[in-house]
C-alpha cells in the first residue's frame, strides 16, 4: 500500500514573508506599525501571576471575549462567534454555509485564500472579474450562486463599496450566505455590522490583527444572526472546541476598554496614507483609492518586481504578487511616518 495515494493534495496560499533582516522595513503584511494597547501588556502580566490558571482549558464558547464584544458591540452575544484570526473564522464559515451544487461567488482579485479554502473543500466557485481599474461591480454578482464573500475593502486593491452596494447585494440575494470580511474596515470604511438584523443571511467577519495591533495573536470575529451563529459554532464544536488560547481571550476583552488608543492609531495610520499617496502620486505611482492600511500601487515606466527588489535591496520589505493581471503592482502597507520616509527616500533613488 502507498499512502501517497490518499494523501489531499493541496494548493496553500502563500503569506507573506516574516523574515530576519536587521532594521527591516516590514511594509509586506498590513501589520499595525504601532504597539498594542498598553492594557494588552496588563492583561498579560495579570495572567502571568495566575499563570496556575493556564492549567484549565479555555472556555469553548469564548465567554468572556463573547461578552465583552457583545458589551463593546451593543449587540446580544449569541451573534457574535469568535476564532483564531478572521483566517480561521472565514475557514468555518465556508465548511458551514457553501454545500451547494452552485458556485461560490468572489472577485478574481481578491484575498486570494477563498480560493485556496473552496478547492480545499471541493466546492464549486466562480472567479468575478473586476473591471479594468480593478473595481467591483456588484452587478456582475447578480447570478446564482452557492454563497458569496466580498472582501470590503479589497484586498489587496485597498477599495471600499460603499453600505449602500453592499446592501444591494444583499436585496438580490436572498437564498445563500454573504460574508462581508472586514479585515480593513476601520481605517475608513462604513461597516455592514449594522445590517446583520436586516439580512439573516448576512455574515460579517473582522479582526484584531489590523486596526487593533494585535496580528500575534490571532484573534477574530464573525457577527450574524443567531441561527447562523449556532450553525457555525456546530462546526466548529466538531472539528475543534478549543481553538482560542487563554492569552489571547483575555488580551482580546482588555483592550476593548481602550477606545481611545484604538481610534489614535486608526487616525495616525489613515493620516499617513493620505501623506503617502501624494508622495507616490509625485513619483509617477498609479493607483485605485485606498481605504485600508497599505496601498496598491503601479507605475507605468517601471516594473513592479524591479522595484520590489530594489527596495529589498534596501531593507524595505513590500508584498508582490505573480498573479496575472496584477503582477505589475505592489502592495505596500501603511507604516510609521518615519517608515515611510525611509521608503520614498528609497524610492526617489530607484525611480529616476
Ligand atoms: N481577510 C483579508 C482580506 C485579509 O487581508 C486578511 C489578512 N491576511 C485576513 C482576512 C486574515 O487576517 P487574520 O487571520 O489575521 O485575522
Amino acid at each position: 500500500m502507498n499512502w501517497r495515494e490518499y494523501v489531499k493534495e493541496v494548493t496553500p496560499y502563500v503569506p507573506g514573508e516574516q523574515p530576519k533582516i536587521n532594521n527591516l522595513i516590514k511594509l509586506n503584511t498590513n501589520e499595525n506599525p504601532y504597539p498594542p494597547s498598553k492594557l494588552a501588556k496588563e492583561a498579560l502580566e495579570k495572567l502571568a501571576e495566575d499563570y496556575d490558571s493556564l492549567r484549565r482549558y479555555p472556555k469553548p464558547d469564548c465567554d468572556a471575549l463573547r461578552d465583552a464584544l457583545s458589551e463593546y458591540m451593543n449587540m446580544s452575544p449569541d451573534k457574535i462567534f469568535t476564532g483564531v484570526g478572521s483566517d480561521d473564522v472565514i475557514f468555518v464559515l465556508f465548511t458551514t454555509f457553501f454545500h451547494s451544487d452552485k458556485p461560490v461567488l468572489f472577485a478574481d482579485i481578491t484575498y486570494s485564500f477563498y480560493e485556496v479554502w473552496a478547492d480545499f473543500c471541493g466546492f464549486k466557485k466562480e472567479l468575478i472579474p473586476v473591471k479594468d481599474d480593478l473595481s467591483i461591480d456588484i452587478n456582475d454578482y447578480r447570478k446564482e450562486n452557492g454563497g458569496i464573500v466580498i472582501a470590503n475593502p479589497n484586498a489587496p486593491t485597498g477599495e471600499i463599496l460603499p453600505l449602500e452596494k453592499i446592501e444591494e447585494v444583499l436585496k438580490f440575494n436572498r437564498d445563500s450566505v454573504v460574508i462581508v470580511d472586514e479585515a480593513y474596515i476601520d481605517f475608513g470604511g462604513e461597516s455592514a455590522v449594522k445590517l446583520i438584523d436586516k439580512y439573516d443571511n448576512l455574515i460579517v467577519t473582522q479582526t484584531y490583527s489590523k486596526s487593533r495591533n494585535l496580528a500575534g495573536l490571532r484573534i477574530g470575529m464573525a457577527f450574524a444572526n443567531p441561527e447562523l451563529i449556532a450553525k457555525i459554532k456546530a462546526v466548529k464544536f466538531s472539528i475543534n472546541s478549543y481553538t482560542m488560547n487563554e492569552p489571547s481571550l483575555r488580551v482580546a476583552a482588555a483592550v476593548l476598554k481602550d477606545e481611545d488608543y484604538f481610534k489614535e492609531c486608526c487616525e495616525k495610520v489613515i493620516k499617513t496614507r493620505e501623506w503617502s499617496v501624494e508622495e507616490f502620486k509625485k513619483l509617477g505611482f498609479v493607483f485605485p483609492e485606498s481605504k485600508a492600511n497599505f496601498v496598491f500601487v503601479t507605475h507605468p515606466e517601471y516594473n513592479a518586481n524591479d522595484i520590489y527588489a530594489a527596495l529589498r535591496e534596501r531593507s524595505i520589505l513590500v508584498r508582490h504578487f505573480s498573479i496575472e493581471r496584477i503582477d505589475n503592482y505592489l502592495r505596500i502597507s501603511i507604516g510609521t511616518d518615519e517608515e515611510m520616509k525611509a521608503l520614498f527616500e528609497a524610492l526617489k533613488e530607484i525611480i529616476k
